[in-house]
C-alpha cells in the first residue's frame, strides 16, 4: 500500500528495530545531529561577550543612588556560540515546515512563502496604525478587499475584521448577540452549546456572562435537532454550533436549527474554525447564521500557534451587523464597501457595542490571507475544501480496519478523521500511541478531544499534504496502532528517541520551573 518514493525506508514491518539503539553511547551523550543543548545560563558566562564595544565615557548619574552596583548576571557568549545555541534549540522544534502536522481541529497547513513576501513589503510591514489615513490607503484597501472576499465567501452581510483570534472572534460575536438582544429590551441568559464543542465556545459564553447548557448529540455525532427544539424558549439568547463539527462531520440540519432558534427569538453563532472543509462549497449566510468567526490562521494559511499571531474576523448577518465593533467594513446596497471609523460613529454606526482592539486588527495576517485567496481564486478555494476532505477520508478509510472509527458508518467525514482507542490492550492508551508517534518523527494527533469519543484521536491532514506524505503518515500511524492493540509494553515508555523522554504531565502543569537560578535551595524546592 505504500506509495513511498523508491529507496525511502519504512519501518512498517520492522517494529523491533525501534528500540534497537543498542548499547552504543557517545562521549558527549549526543546522537549525531541530535544535540542535548544546555540552558544558555549553563554555557554562557557574564564576562564573555559577542561584541567589542569601546568603554563608555563616565556620565553623571541621575538615578539618585539607585544605580546597579554589580554587573547584570546575564550570560555572555561569542557570536558563534549564540547562533549555534539558538539554531540547535530550533532544530528540536516540530513545525509545519518539518513534517505533517496531524492535529485535528487546527488546520495546520503549509504557509506559502509568497504570502510571507507580500506581508514583508515595506508598504505593509513598515506602517503604523496611527499614521494619517491618507498615507495608508493601500493597507486599508487590503483590509477592505479581504473583507469583501470574506463576505462573498460566506454569503453574510458584514464583517468585523478586528478580532485577533478565533476565541476573540467568538467573544465579538456573542457581544453582538448580547447587544442585539438588549437593544430590543430582551436580555436572555442561556447559550446552548453542543457536547462536542471546542472548549472556547462554553468559555466565551460564560465569559460574556451567559449560563451554558449542553445540547446532546445523536447517535450519528450531530446535534440532536429535536432535543434542541425542546430546550428553546424565551430565556435562550442563542446557540453556538461548530459546522463542520468537532467530530469532523457536517451538520446537515443547520438551516432547520437556525430557523428554530430564530423562531424562538434567539441568534445563531457558528464556530467557523473548520471553514477550510466547506469554503467555496457552502455559504453560512444561506444556513441562517447570524455570526461566525473565521480563523485566517486555519482556513487562509497564515502562520499558526507558536509560528505567529492569529486573526479571527467575524462575519455578521444583517440583523447583527449594526452592533458590530469599530472599525468596521460595511457593504452598501450597491455592493460598495466602506470602512466605518470612530469619528463617523455618531451618524454611521450608532449601535456598536464598542471595540475588540485598539486598531484595525492583525495587518500582517490580512496581507497573507489576501495573498492566499488571490493566488487561489474562488475556484481554487473550492478545490482546497475538496482536497482537504478527500485527504481526511483517505486517512479514515485507510485506518478504519485497525482503529475503531466511531462515526464512519454515518458516511464520509469532512476535514478530519476521528478514531477511538477501542481494542487497545495491556492498559495502553491514546496517550501511549501519541508518544509512539513522536518516535516515528511525527507531531501527535489531537487526543482526548472531542470528549464524546473514548480516547479520541482526531487527525486532520489538510489539502497541502501529498498522497506520498499521507501514505507515510498512515504507515506510521498503523504501525503504532497495531502495537497498541498487541499490547506492546515498550509504548508505555515512549518516546524513546526524542530529546526528552516521557514527562510527568501533572508535575509539568502544577510545578513548572519557569526561571533559571543558581540558588540550589530554590532549585531543590522546585523539584
Ligand atoms: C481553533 C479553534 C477555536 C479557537 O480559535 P483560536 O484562533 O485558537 O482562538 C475555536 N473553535 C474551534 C472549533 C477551533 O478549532
Amino acid at each position: 500500500m505504500s506509495m513511498l518514493s523508491e529507496g525511502r525506508p519504512t519501518r512498517q514491518e520492522d517494529n523491533l528495530q525501534m528500540t534497537d539503539t543498542g548499547s552504543i553511547t557517545t562521549h558527549t551523550g549526543n546522537r549525531a545531529l541530535m544535540v542535548d543543548e544546555p540552558l544558555i545560563f549553563e554555557i554562557g558566562s557574564p564576562d564573555r561577550s559577542g561584541v567589542d564595544l569601546p568603554e563608555a565615557p563616565p556620565v553623571e548619574s541621575r538615578l539618585g543612588g539607585l544605580e546597579r552596583e554589580a554587573p547584570m548576571a546575564i550570560p555572555g557568549l561569542s557570536e558563534g556560540e549564540t547562533i549555534r545555541h539558538y539554531t540547535r534549540l530550533s532544530r528540536q522544534n516540530y513545525a509545519i515546515d518539518v513534517g505533517l502536522f496531524p492535529l485535528g481541529s487546527c488546520t495546520m497547513k503549509h504557509n506559502p512563502r509568497l504570502n510571507e513576501k507580500m506581508a514583508r513589503l515595506k508598504g505593509f510591514a513598515d506602517i503604523h496604525p496611527l499614521q494619517p489615513v491618507d498615507s495608508v490607503q493601500g493597507a486599508l484597501g487590503v483590509i477592505n478587499e479581504l473583507a469583501v472576499w470574506l463576505i462573498k465567501l460566506t454569503g453574510m452581510y458584514g464583517v468585523a475584521m478586528t478580532p485577533k483570534a478565533g476565541a476573540h472572534g467568538e467573544l465579538c460575536g456573542i457581544l453582538c448577540i448580547r447587544a442585539g438582544l438588549e437593544a430590543r429590551g430582551d436580555a436572555r441568559e442561556v447559550i446552548l452549546v453542543p457536547e462536542s464543542a471546542h472548549g472556547t465556545n462554553p468559555a466565551t459564553a460564560a465569559f460574556a456572562g451567559y449560563k451554558v447548557e449542553d445540547i446532546p448529540a445523536n447517535a450519528a455525532g450531530r446535534v440532536d435537532l429535536e432535543a434542541l427544539k425542546a430546550r428553546l424558549g424565551p430565556d435562550v439568547a442563542g446557540v453556538m454550533i461548530t459546522n463542520p463539527n468537532t467530530c469532523g462531520l457536517f451538520e446537515p440540519d443547520m438551516k432547520a436549527i437556525s430557523d428554530a432558534v430564530h423562531e424562538a427569538g434567539g441568534y445563531v453563532y457558528c464556530d467557523g474554525a473548520n471553514f477550510n472543509a466547506i469554503v467555496g462549497k457552502v455559504r453560512p449566510g444561506d444556513l441562517g447564521i447570524d455570526a461566525m468567526h473565521i480563523n485566517l490562521h486555519k482556513t487562509f494559511s497564515t502562520p499558526h500557534g507558536g509560528g505567529g499571531p492569529g486573526s479571527g474576523p467575524v462575519v455578521l448577518s444583517e440583523a447583527l451587523a449594526p452592533y458590530g465593533p469599530l472599525p468596521f467594513t460595511e457593504r452598501h446596497a450597491d455592493g460598495h464597501i466602506t470602512l466605518v471609523e470612530e469619528e463617523t460613529v455618531e451618524d454611521r454606526h450608532p449601535h456598536t457595542f464598542g471595540r475588540m482592539s485598539a486598531f484595525h486588527g492583525q495587518m500582517g495576517m490580512f496581507t497573507r490571507a489576501l495573498a492566499y485567496i488571490l493566488s487561489h481564486g474562488a475556484d481554487g478555494l473550492k478545490q482546497v475544501a475538496e482536497d482537504a476532505v478527500l485527504n481526511a477520508n483517505y486517512i479514515l478509510r485507510s485506518l478504519e480496519d485497525v482503529l475503531e472509527a466511531p462515526f464512519a458508518h454515518s458516511g464520509p467525514c469532512m476535514h478530519e478523521a476521528l478514531f477511538s482507542d477501542k481494542g487497545f490492550t495491556n492498559e495502553l492508551t491514546t496517550l501511549d500511541l501519541a508518544k509512539g508517534m513522536i518516535d516515528e518523527g511525527y507531531h501527535p494527533m489531537t487526543m482526548y478531544f472531542p470528549l464524546v469519543v473514548h480516547g479520541a484521536m482526531l487527525v486532520e491532514p489538510t489539502e497541502t499534504e501529498s498522497k506520498a506524505a499521507i501514505d507515510q503518515f498512515i504507515g506510521a500511524f498503523r504501525s503504532v496502532a497495531e502495537r497498541a492493540k498487541a499490547g506492546d509494553e515498550r509504548l508505555k515508555s515512549a518516546p524513546h528517541f526524542a530529546p526528552r523522554r516521557r514527562l510527568d504531565e501533572t508535575q509539568a502543569a502544577r510545578k513548572p520551573i519557569l526561571v533559571w537560578t543558581e540558588d540550589e535551595d530554590f532549585a531543590q524546592a522546585a523539584e
